[in-house]
Parts: structure tokens; C-alpha cells; sequence
């Protein structure tokens, strides 16, 4: 595997990582030094290095649209092929398959400003078969977030930026704590959103900033 870690340990960090996670979403105190030098003891690496790796993680994580821990920041120097392994990682230890998108976005990122001819691409994509988790949802929550957004984005304050094919103004509805990070399909979980300020909260870089906004304007949604 590229710069030598090993399949096991990059597992032990994914594992260590989402239980940090999933203890700091629960409101309990958790030392993250202290899971890097358990780490580093059981691996023979540096603890630091442990740290950076968590960053990588926290990368694959905003490759796929999911939240991150905060004080882990983002850092892309993870390669193609780790990148992948992290995310099959995610998925495997989380048991909610997700397609994968990990290595694609990678390589996007690498091939940015590489080309001056356009690249040839495929006539015919081969199609492939994934297995993907979906949650039950409830169609009243969605109607009723819908409903009581009357047009607007929540997050914006815009108008609907079109309306649909039944003449409703189109908006998108999103869970604030996403439901593959445990987040619950009710209305104090869900607001309703334009295009734009959706892709935000999932891609942007600010997009805790915004979670933070949205917590603070809209008086039904309850922090999980
Ligand atoms: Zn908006
Ligand atoms: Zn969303």
C-alpha cells in the first residue's frame, strides 16, 4: 500500500476515529491524545502521525458529504488508493454501505488544470451495481418541513430558485445532523433548502458555519 501503512492499522485509525466521533455527538469528554498513543503504542508510529491520518479521514469524510470531527481539519495529502481504502473502511465498520465516491472525487482533484484538449471520456459508461443504505423516512416530516418553509430557503432567505413539475416551489430537504451520522428524520432535525445552500452544508467550506447559523435562526431545530 502506498507510504507503507499497513490495511490494519489504517483500519485501527478509521475505528478509533468514528468512536471519537460518536462520543463527542454524545456529549461525553474524550481525550483524542489518548486514542493516538494507544495507536502509536500498538503500531510503532508516532502519535502525530496518528493525528494526521485522522485529518485524512476527516478529507474522505468531506469527499462524501459527510461531517467531520471539528479540531481534525480536512488534509488532502491522502492518495487515490488510501483515500478508497478509508471509505470502504467507513463503510464497513459503520455497516451502512454508501456508494462509493472516495477515489472518483480523488481523481477529479488530481486531474484539475492537467488538460487543455477535452479528454475523450466514454461513449458507453459501463454501469455498475452498488449496494447503498437507505433510511426509512417519514414523508409527513418532509411535507410538513416543505410546507412551513412557504417558498423560501431556511438557510438563505431566497425564493425557491424554480418550481417543480407540479408548480410548487422546488427546495430540498436536509437533516442537520445527517442520518448516516445518527441524526434523527424529524422536524427538529430537518429544514428545507435551496440547491445551493444544500451543497453547501455538505461540501463547503464553511459548512459548520452554517450548521451554526442555521441552529441559531431556526427556533424548532434542536441540537443531536
Ligand atoms: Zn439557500
Ligand atoms: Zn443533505
Amino acid at each position: 500500500m502506498g507510504d507503507g501503512w499497513s490495511g490494519e492499522e489504517l483500519r485501527a485509525s478509521v475505528k478509533a476515529y468514528l468512536e471519537i466521533a460518536g462520543k463527542v455527538r454524545a456529549g461525553q469528554k474524550v481525550t483524542k491524545k489518548a486514542y493516538y498513543d494507544a495507536l502509536a503504542e500498538q503500531f510503532g508510529r508516532t502519535a502525530k502521525s496518528f493525528e494526521f491520518r485522522m485529518q485524512n479521514i476527516s478529507y474522505v469524510l468531506s469527499l462524501m458529504g459527510r461531517d467531520w470531527l471539528p479540531g481534525l481539519k480536512p488534509k488532502k495529502n491522502v492518495g487515490t488508493h488510501m483515500a478508497a481504502l478509508i471509505e470502504s473502511f467507513i463503510n464497513d465498520i459503520e455497516q451502512q454501505p454508501s456508494a462509493p465516491v472516495a477515489e472518483f472525487e480523488k481523481q477529479v482533484r488530481e486531474k484539475r488544470g492537467r488538460y487543455k484538449a477535452p479528454p475523450e471520456g466514454q461513449k458507453k459508461p459501463e454501469g455498475k451495481t452498488v449496494s447503498i443504505t437507505q433510511y426509512e423516512r417519514d414523508p409527513a416530516v418532509k411535507a410538513w418541513v416543505l410546507d412551513s418553509a412557504k417558498g423560501h430557503c431556511e438557510c438563505c432567505g431566497n425564493q425557491a430558485p424554480f418550481l417543480d413539475s407540479d408548480g410548487l416551489p422546488f427546495l430540498e430537504v436536509h437533516h442537520v445532523r445527517r442520518l448516516a451520522d445518527g441524526g434523527s428524520d424529524t422536524v427538529a432535525n430537518a429544514v428545507a433548502i435551496c440547491p445551493n445552500c444544500h451543497r453547501g452544508l455538505h461540501y463547503a467550506q464553511n459548512a459548520k458555519g452554517m450548521v451554526e447559523a442555521l441552529y441559531i435562526k431556526i427556533g424548532r431545530l434542536v441540537l443531536e
